[in-house]
């Protein structure tokens, strides 16, 4: 089977540029994820992830370089990309079920045949007991896989996940990850995902992409091993290898403390 890239970046740098002066936030990034692929981004507070999904978007353009999405350069944010967020930015005054539709209607989208799979996408989610709750009514937990099934209702082909988990306590957290992935691996979809967490981006990837801080810079891009690849997240955490590999990468990550040791990483 012949892979397709859906993302090339090319040697992208990007200054942030304000008042108070340059902020080089990113370094000669060259990365390709291919269709299909689960790949995080792993790296400190500050070291630029955020503003690789924002240029994966379109949102913002590099300082230099360029990024492509399916051979095309990306210069104003597309619609078949899906972003979720660590907020998860429903509106209080719509019902889950109308939340879930938002999407559909930026979209123009909302024929018959899109909302059925808004709302078996809801369903999968575990949910359609709550279509007509209010946001403020549900747990963290909750609102996350309504984000979820938001992000997918208007059937991106990539989705740029931020720190979605991030604002829940941990078992919502192990629950959800093992949600996305086997949601994601039987749509077939591509993910760029963004964790500070090594745990949890040992447990969810294809592949791993290390970033230095200030500024970001590629330090290593992993392959996980297919034993750890295959299983969903939770259960990932329970193989023996795991913990041998979550050393491996905390000392990749750590190497050259003189460079990381002002940095935190929460
Ligand atoms: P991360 O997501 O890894 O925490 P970010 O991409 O948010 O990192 O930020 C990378 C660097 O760029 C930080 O130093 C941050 O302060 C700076 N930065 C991010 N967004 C802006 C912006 N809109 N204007 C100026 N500086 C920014
Ligand atoms: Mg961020």
């Amino acid at each position: 089977m012949s892979t397709e890239t859906v993302i090339e970046c090319r040697q992208v740098s990007k200054n942030y540029i304000t008042r108070e002066g340059v902020t080089p936030a990113l370094e000669n990034i060259s990365f390709t994820v291919e269709k299909g692929e689960f790949i995080t981004l792993l790296g400190p507070s500050g070291c630029g992830k955020s503003t690789i999904l924002s240029l994966l978007s379109g949102l913002i353009r590099p300082s230099t370089g360029s990024v492509l999405v399916r051979g095309r350069e990306v210069i104003r944010p597309l619609r078949e990309v899906g972003y979720m967020l660590q907020q998860d930015y429903l509106l209080g005054w719509r019902t889950i079920k109308q939340n879930v539709q938002l999407g559909l209607e930026f979209q123009h989208k909302r024929i018959k045949e899109h909302e059925e799979d808004a709302l078996s996408l809801l369903n999968e989610m575990g949910l359609s007991a709550y279509l007509h709750y209010y946001p403020g009514q549900l747990s963290g937990g909750m609102r996350q896989r309504v984000a979820l099934a938001r992000t997918l209702a208007t059937n991106p082909d990539l989705l740029l996940l931020d720190e979605p988990f991030s604002a829940l306590d941990f078992s919502t957290r192990l629950r959800l990850e093992d949600l996305v992935i086997d949601t994601l691996r039987k749509k077939n979809k591509t993910a760029v995902f963004v964790t500070h967490d090594i745990s949890e981006a040992i447990a969810m990837s294809d592949r791993i992409i290390i970033l230095t801080s200030q500024p970001g810079r590629i330090k290593k891009i992993l392959d996980i091993p297919p034993v750890l690849r295959d299983p969903l997240p939770f259960d990932t955490r329970d193989i023996p290898e795991f913990q041998t590999y979550f050393q491996y990468v905390w000392k990749v990550m750590n190497e050259h403390e003189s460079e990381t040791s002002t940095t935190s990483y929460t």
